[in-house]
């Protein structure tokens, strides 16, 4: 079996929650594998991660670059065509880096690619049976896929569900000398954050998050009544934005804000990876959607296949008369 790598996204030292659901995915893959975390950046922040990393997987390899210390996923394919021994498999999370990464890095190791996997069936005599999420997880695709030269598969976050497990006690190896010259065409120029308005959503404990499944401005009202009954917060998806329904401040998401609630509420929310991007944590999600085939339901806990415009109002009342 080909040695199994995970591309492990961090920010301020801190390693992301999909570090955890890539080593679910790549025992999915083999259960007796000993994944190596591949943990790339600069300084004492990649010291932080590289511990961070060591806490889940037995192997890390660390490469410390100064071009490496903003996200550029030009210069990380080049680090990674350098570092990574051919045939390999490498998983990463299919979120905007990855994605942006991950196609490139295919083709120069001339490896498989398979992107958006929720889900392994089998292996099979060296053929991977995948089921991956396309058209914005309109059509479930089912694939098999030929590991023998090597792949590189991005995974859906919050679709592998991380085990608990105690602390690998993992070995950090340095392998920055394989990577020297990492100049790329294009620079990093700044991280603009997203706007804070009257509300922090970053902090709250309970979101109601509504998606365009509202269908107008003025049904969020439903939305603002049941969080205020639960005692939680309103946010929402991007296209609530886009639209002026609400302020920027609520977007969750890859373009908004990162959440960490402990349960969250997807209202009339398909589930869009861009939009899932910005849940951290591993909340209970209940999902409400009148589509059973909503990509939502795939990582929801709890999932309601009802019209927002009812249910919620129902469930406000009941809410309120337990109260
Ligand atoms: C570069 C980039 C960055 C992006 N960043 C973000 C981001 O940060 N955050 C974000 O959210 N999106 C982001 N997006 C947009 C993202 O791709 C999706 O388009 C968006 O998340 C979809 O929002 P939605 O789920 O509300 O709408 P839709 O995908 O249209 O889903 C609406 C859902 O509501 C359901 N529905 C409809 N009517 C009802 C009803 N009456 N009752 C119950 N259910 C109903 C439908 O079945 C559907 O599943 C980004 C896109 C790009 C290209």
């Amino acid at each position: 079996m080909a040695q199994i790598f995970a591309y492990i996204l961090h920010k301020n030292g801190v390693i992301d929650d999909t570090a955890r659901e890539l080593l679910a995915v790549a025992r999915k893959i083999d259960a007796s594998a000993t994944p190596t975390a591949l943990v790339l950046g600069a300084g004492s922040e990649l010291a932080s991660a590289c511990a961070a990393a060591a806490g889940a997987y037995a192997q890390v390899w660390k490469v410390d670059n100064a071009a490496l210390a903003y996200p550029n996923a030009e210069v990380v394919r080049k680090a990674l065509v350098k570092l990574v021994p051919a045939g390999s498999i490498v998983l990463m999370a299919h979120e905007h880096f990855g994605m942006d990464l991950a196609p490139g890095l295919a083709i120069r190791m001339d490896a498989a690619f398979v992107s958006d996997l929720v889900d392994i069936e089998d292996l099979d005599g060296g053929l991977l049976k995948a089921v991956r999420q396309e058209f914005g997880g309109a059509v479930h695709s089912h694939v098999t896929v030929d590991l023998s030269t090597g792949a590189v598969i991005t995974a859906r976050p919050g679709s592998f569900q991380a085990k608990e497990e105690a602390a690998a006690g993992g070995q950090v190896a340095d392998k920055s000398g394989a990577v020297e010259d990492l100049a790329g065409r294009r620079d990093f120029i700044e991280v603009v954050a997203a706007e804070v308005g009257d509300v922090d959503i970053t902090k709250s404990e309970v979101l109601v998050s509504c998606g365009r499944g509202f269908e107008e401005q003025d049904n969020l009202a439903i939305a603002f009544e049941l969080a205020k009954a639960m005692g939680a917060d309103v946010s929402c998806s991007r296209p609530i934005v886009d639209a002026k329904w609400l302020e920027k401040a609520r977007q969750v998401g890859t373009s908004g804000q990162t959440v960490k609630p402990k349960v969250y509420m997807a209202c009339g929310i398909s589930g869009s990876f861009q939009h899932m991007g910005g849940i951290k944590g591993n909340p209970f999600i209940v999902a409400i959607n009148k589509n059973p085939k909503a990509p939502i339901f795939q990582v929801a806990d709890v999932g309601i296949v009802a019209d927002v415009l009812e249910f919620i109002p129902e469930l406000t009342e009941k809410i309120k008369e337990g109260a």
